[in-house]
């Protein structure tokens, strides 16, 4: 029979299955048999199983008092496990949706605090086990010196943050790399100590320092004892130098490591606002935003080639324009011309149009934008760098100038700043594109006004809007006199060159983004006036008409050239309620105008009206 470990319903329904066919073999062969078979043994079996399953409740323990698994204890650590230390994994979020940014700063204080903790013990521990009044570490700060940043101490009066440099008094003296590698000073009177973190008054009596590397760099960790200190200390702050050394670096790599996170999603955010933005002020400013959180640079010049070519020279020659600056001495710089290419090394890069990394040397004497450049903080010397910002296929580049006196950019920080520009560039290239075709698709080429298509589109929109709001509008169509005589006597491009001066005077007598005025055609012009009465129009048309009367445009030759222009008028809804009627009317108004003599003004003949005297 099967041990209560064996009883499965598995089993037991195997059993039952058995019985079930011997019952019904049996039953072929005797029906009374195979019956009497079949009650018996199930029974049996039935009994058999309810007593397996007592038996197995009762040799079950009740849960309660079932034996709880003990966690081992822990093996006895050295004081400073340093593999559990190694081990801290990186806590927070490391990838971020759009929705849930992740809190960098926030995740930087914590792990700071977390590791000044974690210091704190390990000092407060080391003290305890040396029986001593007070661990301390003085740990680099950069600048050649250390600095005394961690402490355990019952005495009052450390004072945390001061500094120590190398060879100045009696610490000062071990961090020199030739001094002895360790000093055990007892009995030292405090008041012929020059140990600049104790009050000379409560200094201790015993003093343990010995020089060690942390993260790299020299430091110095020391306890002190109003009892005689043994040279077994040494060994100990030695031990706990060690430790130290292994959390703040992997600190270290950790921050480092959170930074290169944080630039590159950045980095991501940046290039996507850079695909769907939609104004270059905008670029620009995001831009400033990215540089500042990551270009690491005290000077940042912003320069965008000008239009134009300054002639005259040998060479091609165009300028550049500093557009903006990051870094308060740099203010000057704005608006300042690059030459180029010029004398500066970054205005030949920007010919060049080609990345520039270079060492100055302080006081170099080598112009970073040009002749004549405002002053820069080149004074300390240090490392500049200059990127060009592609503006599209055949633009000439912009050129983004970062300078830094401190250590050089590294290749990475480079390659933030280029991925950054490239991206940047991508979005003027596409912003300009887009308002270029604009241009070409509204306006006219030679003048620079609306073109006839748009003034049609603009006029019926006008139209509509003067309906509904029952306003008035008037309509103006002016034709340059005898303008075939301008043509034939100087020539097709001093005609382009008139036109180009008729349409600035005639634009230059209307308001600003309320009047239309568009290029009709030819040397035909026509303008819309919102909300203008007839008395109005006349007036506006008078004003035009002696502007372009009295005003010159220059047509390259030794003598501006003198036109006039005949104008016809009509308004809405008193000479038509259409487009085309009063399109007609102010075309029939022109005519008369010309045949009057030109030079003057004419408004529409509806019926009921008289012409103008
Ligand atoms: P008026 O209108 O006073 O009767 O005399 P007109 O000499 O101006 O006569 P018309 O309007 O017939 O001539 C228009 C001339 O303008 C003809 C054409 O060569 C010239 N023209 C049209 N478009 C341009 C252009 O874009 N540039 C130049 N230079 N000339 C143009
Ligand atoms: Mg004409
Ligand atoms: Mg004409």
């Amino acid at each position: 029979m099967a041990r209560v470990s064996d009883l499965t319903p598995l089993r037991y329904s195997t059993v039952i299955a058995t019985i079930g066919l011997v019952g019904l073999g049996l039953a072929f062969w005797q029906p009374l048999t195979g019956v009497v078979w079949v009650l018996i043994s199930s029974s049996i079996a039935g009994f058999r199983h309810r007593k397996l399953l007592k038996l197995r409740r009762r040799r079950k323990p009740p849960a309660e008092s079932r034996p709880v698994h003990k966690e081992e204890p822990a093996p006895p650590q050295r004081r400073f496990d340093t593999t559990q230390i190694h081990h801290t994994p990186l806590r927070g979020p490391v990838l971020a949706t759009e929705n849930e940014p992740i809190d960098w700063r926030g995740m930087r204080r914590q792990q700071e605090t977390e590791t000044g903790k974690a210091l704190g013990g390990m000092l407060d521990f080391a003290r305890r086990a040396i029986g001593c009044r007070t661990v301390a570490l003085f740990l680099p700060s950069g600048d050649g010196t250390v600095m005394l940043r961690a402490c355990s101490s019952d005495r009052e009066g450390i004072q945390p943050g001061t500094k120590l440099a190398p060879g100045e008094g009696l610490l000062g003296s071990l961090l020199k790399p030739e001094a002895p590698p360790s000093l055990l000073e007892l009995s030292v009177p405090p008041s012929s100590s020059d140990l600049g973190i104790y009050d000379p008054t409560t200094g201790p009596k015993s003093l343990a320092a010995i020089r060690v590397m942390i993260t790299g760099k020299p430091a110095l960790a020391m306890a002190d004892s109003d009892t005689p200190l043994d040279r077994g200390v040494l060994g100990e702050l030695t031990e706990l130098s060690s430790a130290a050394d292994l959390l703040l670096s992997r600190t270290r790599e950790l921050r480092l490591e959170m930074r290169g996170r944080e630039v590159w999603q950045r980095l991501g955010q940046f290039e996507r606002t850079m695909g769907s933005v939609v104004k270059e002020e905008l670029a620009h400013e995001e831009l400033r935003h990215f540089l500042l959180q990551f270009a690491a640079a005290e000077a940042v010049f912003f320069i965008l080639p000008e239009p134009g070519i300054v002639t005259g020279r040998s060479s091609e020659r165009w300028y550049g324009r500093v557009v903006w600056t990051l870094g308060s001495d740099c203010d000057v710089a704005r608006e300042f011309k690059v030459e180029v290419p010029g004398r500066g090394i970054c205005a030949g890069a920007m010919a060049r149009g080609e990345f520039l990394q270079r060492r100055l040397a302080p006081r170099d004497p080598v112009p970073l934008l040009g002749h004549g450049e405002p002053v820069l903080p080149l004074d300390a010397g240090g490392d500049v760098l200059s990127a060009p910002v592609s503006l599209g296929v055949e633009g000439r580049p912009g050129m983004l100038v970062c300078f830094r006196s401190r250590e050089p950019f590294a290749l990475v920080e480079r390659e933030i700043i280029q991925t950054a520009l490239s991206s940047f560039g991508q979005a003027l290239t596409r912003l300009r594109g887009a308002t270029e075709l604009e241009k070409l698709a509204t306006r006219d080429g030679l003048t620079g006004l609306l073109n006839h298509r748009t003034f049609q589109s603009s006029f019926r929109r006008e139209l509509l809007k003067a309906r509904r709001t029952q306003a008035k509008l008037a309509l103006i169509l002016t034709d340059v006199d005898f303008f075939k005589k301008v043509n034939d006597q100087h020539g097709h491009p001093a005609g382009d060159a008139v036109l180009r001066g008729v349409a600035q005077l005639i634009q230059s007598q209307l308001r600003e983004e309320v009047d239309i005025v568009a290029r009709y055609g030819g040397e035909e012009f026509v303008c819309v006036l919102v909300g203008t009465t007839e008395q109005g129009a006349l007036e506006t048309a008078e004003r035009i008409r002696k502007a372009v009367e009295d005003g010159a445009t220059d047509i390259g030759e030794p003598e501006p050239r003198k036109v006039t222009i005949s104008l016809g008028i009509s308004v809405f809804p008193d000479d038509g309620g259409m487009a085309e009627e009063l399109i007609e009317r102010t075309d029939q108004a022109l005519y008369r105008a010309k045949h009057a003599g030109r030079n003057r003004v004419e408004r529409a003949l509806s019926p009921g009206r008289t012409p103008v005297s």
